[in-house]
């Protein structure tokens, strides 16, 4: 059974096509600067990469030009567009309404319109693609796969901010967290390899990639996560703030006469790793200039490391312990320097890291902790596109049974 894994942007569209009963990617790409003068793209199909420069005037013509491509008679993987069984879309908000996967009609439709204006850069770009496919793939079953939708497990006392309440009723203004098909995924995968029932486990995630988010998942259930309103909240990123004081924003509007627009720009794409740092939002980089001796560049990466180490601290206190520390995404699987700064000083907590593993999690199944360590940290690398497509089935499935009863 094939499942065709969308995540539509507002200038690219990234895609895979997922063998599922193999859990293999048959191919994996993306189309890029849509709407510009030379759009890229690229596809990978089983280690075969190509790359051409094309003109994509609009997500219709990607969502074309990927279709076309994964039926090329001759660098093609399928026969047939009926080899496709359903698709799995990317949906990065949800709100309140779901807390699963979702087969998607009308009403689905309607309802991730509504929380397009909580999440005005993902929710309009989603939609298009889930609209333009239906048509171009109907008959088979469209799934919206939420990053909100894990999070919906948390309780109050930590989705409610401490600000008038009216505005949590009137605009649903709360903590919603993201990444949540990662955390899940992840925190599952780490119980199978330490052979433990996640049932019995208190697990902190850490998803360290260009966005970052660390969440306690208590017995399987989210129950609270770095991220929040927006993707902006929590831990530094690759370009964004992470947690400040909301006074500062006030402060830059007067001293340097911006717009909140202005300010929302910089604490989005000019904050983070790269405003600290000067030199990039890429960890590579910014290690580079760090290890050739510029302090801004060594004090970003240090910054990082001691607000993921907050953010363990508190939500080990919130679970009442924590039994396993996972890393995951770009920075979390490949950065062992990172990962040694973070866990560094916790041995309090339990925890104590074997540099050697560190630096080969492969070797160990992933297991970086001492083996003597009370608390396990784990490697466990994400694979998001698998992951939407096992969500996709199950959804499939699930309304399957619930017509059928
Ligand atoms: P992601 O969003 O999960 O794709 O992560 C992207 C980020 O991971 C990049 O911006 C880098 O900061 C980081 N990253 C990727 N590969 C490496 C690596 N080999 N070493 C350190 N950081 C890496």
């Amino acid at each position: 059974m094939k499942i065709l894994v969308i995540n539509c942007g507002s200038s690219s569209i990234k895609y895979s096509l997922i063998d599922i009963e193999r859990e293999e990617t048959l191919v994996q790409g993306i189309v890029e600067k849509i709407g510009e003068e030379h759009s890229i793209f690229r596809q990978r199909v089983q280690g075969r990469k190509v790359e051409r420069r094309v003109k994509v005037r609009n997500h219709k013509d990607g969502l074309r030009l990927i279709l076309d491509s994964l039926k090329n008679p001759s660098k093609g993987v399928i026969r047939d567009q009926s080899e496709i069984s359903a698709v799995g879309h990317r949906v990065v908000h949800g709100g309140s309404d779901f807390v699963e996967s979702t087969v998607i009609d009308d009403k689905v439709i309607e309802t991730i319109r509504k929380y397009s204006s909580l999440a005005p850069l993902h929710n309009p770009p989603n939609l298009t693609g889930i609209t333009i496919l239906r048509e171009l793939l109907p008959g088979i079953p469209h799934v919206a796969v939420f990053d909100t939708a894990f999070h919906q497990t948390m309780p109050e006392v930590a989705y409610l901010y401490p600000i008038p309440y009216e505005y949590y009723e009137k605009y649903g203004v709360r903590r919603y967290g993201f990444h949540g098909v990662s955390h899940r995924y992840v925190s599952q995968r780490a119980a199978e390899i330490l052979g433990r029932d996640i049932r019995e486990l208190k697990i902190i995630t850490c998803h360290l990639g260009n966005g970052c988010s660390i969440t306690a998942v208590d017995r399987g259930r989210s129950v609270d996560t770095s991220m929040g309103f927006t993707p902006l909240e929590g831990v530094p990123m690759g370009t964004r703030s992470g947690d400040i004081d909301p006074s500062i924003i006030q402060f830059l509007a007067d001293v340097e006469n911006l717009t909140l627009n202005e300010i929302y720009e910089i604490l989005n794409k000019r904050s983070g790793l790269l405003g600290l740092s000067g030199v990039s939002n890429d960890v590579r980089e910014i290690k580079k200039a760090a290890d050739s001796g510029d302090h801004r560049a060594e004090i970003a990466l240090e910054i990082l490391a001691y607000r993921v180490k907050k953010y363990i601290g508190a939500y080990a206190a919130v679970m009442g312990g924590v039994d396993a520390i996972v890393f995951t995404a770009g920075i979390g699987e490949n950065a062992h320097y990172i990962r040694s700064k973070i866990c560094e000083g916790l041995g309090f907590l339990g925890v104590t890291l074997d540099e050697d593993r560190n630096r080969n999690p492969a070797e160990w199944n992933g297991v970086i902790s001492a083996e003597n360590s009370r608390v396990k940290v784990l490697v466990v690398p994400t694979r998001e596109d698998l992951i939407i497509a096992k969500e996709t089935l199950e959804a499939v499935t699930k309304a399957e049974e619930r017509r059928k009863t």
